[in-house]
């Protein structure tokens, strides 16, 4: 990858290639999906807002759960549609029964963030099934996969399975988080292929950067050795949520690469005693902490940190 990114990055001085034929090509055959239902974009961020802008009117609604990625309520604030946040369970997952129940005729997208950031549990797939069952077709549920990776459940989702079953549902994902390209923006959405069209059609021109572009080809060629990073991550994070609850807390199942503590009122207090110890976590107002697994090392201390806090929750 280290040499494809150097290659590209010999020849900035052109343009990228603006229909960023080969990734397209690469993810095509990758997924067993035609051109026509991909789109590619400047991180997965940036395919959510094309989404919005091309769905929503003013006054829509755009559907997500509460707590969950920041970027939901920006992205619709940014065309004007109305954010409706459903509450996640008290285990910090998607309601999606009273998701379902939220939707309205104003209602054009609906977000589902598995594995939810920050708090962690992932989407079976029987549950997304019948959260699609009752959901109108021509609402887009879209699927955001940023942390699928990491996902270790008994059923897990095939969201692009669903995408085939359906008319209207889209998957995001994006090479930031296990593909270790955050700084170069690229994701992707799998959709039907009037949705692709209409977020391709939203889409800056050159948005991919050729050296994007040509890192997240040469990301798909190597994904095994890649995905090889992410199983020690898992296996840390299970054994951090493990001492955690041993320790007392009461720890949402972590799909993602980071666990959750709902600390409450507690949570500005926690990170200050986590950073005294050179331990950097993510606080969220007075919600929790999210923790992003680190080195071993680095785990240890902030178990250690977890263990002096008190109250746990
Ligand atoms: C990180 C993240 C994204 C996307 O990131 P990009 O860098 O824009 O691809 C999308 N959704 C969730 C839930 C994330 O955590």
């Amino acid at each position: 990858m280290a040499e494809a990114i150097e290659a590209a990055a010999s020849v900035v001085n052109r343009y990228p290639d603006m229909g960023s034929v080969s990734l397209y090509e690469a993810l095509s055959e990758r997924l067993g999906v035609p051109t026509s239902d991909l789109a590619v974009g400047t991180g997965s961020v940036a395919l959510l807002y094309h989404l919005v802008q091309a769905f929503c009117e003013p006054g829509d609604e755009v559907v997500f759960a509460w707590r969950s990625f920041e970027a939901y309520p920006i992205a619709a604030a940014v065309c004007g549609a109305r954010a409706v946040m459903v509450p996640l369970t008290s285990d910090g997952r998607h309601d999606l029964p009273a998701m379902a129940a939220a939707v309205t005729d104003r209602t054009r997208i609906v977000l589902v963030c598995t594995p939810n950031n920050p708090t962690g549990p992932a989407v079976g797939q029987a549950d997304l099934d019948t959260f699609l069952e009752s959901v109108p077709s021509d609402v887009v549920v879209v699927v955001d996969e940023a942390y699928r990776e990491f996902v270790r459940l008994d059923d897990p989702l095939d969201a692009v399975g669903a995408y085939r079953d359906r008319p209207n549902v889209a998957v995001m994902r994006t090479f930031a988080k296990a593909y270790g390209l955050a700084g170069l923006r690229v994701g992707y959405l799998v959709a039907p292929s009037p949705v692709a069209a209409a977020v391709r059609a939203c889409a800056l021109p050159f948005g991919v950067s050729a050296v994007a572009q040509a890192a997240a080809v040469a990301a798909l060629a190597s994904e095994d050795a890649l995905l090889e990073r992410v199983g020690s991550i898992v296996a840390e994070r299970d054994r951090v949520a493990g001492g955690l609850r041993e320790q007392g807390w009461t720890v949402p199942d972590p799909q993602g690469n980071f666990v959750w503590l709902g600390l409450g009122e507690d949570t500005p207090r926690f990170a200050a005693a986590a950073e005294e110890e050179g331990i950097m976590v993510r606080p969220y107002a007075t919600d929790g902490v999210r923790v992003t697994i680190g080195e071993p090392e680095a785990n240890d201390v902030f178990l250690a940190v977890a263990e002096a806090f008190t109250p746990k929750v």
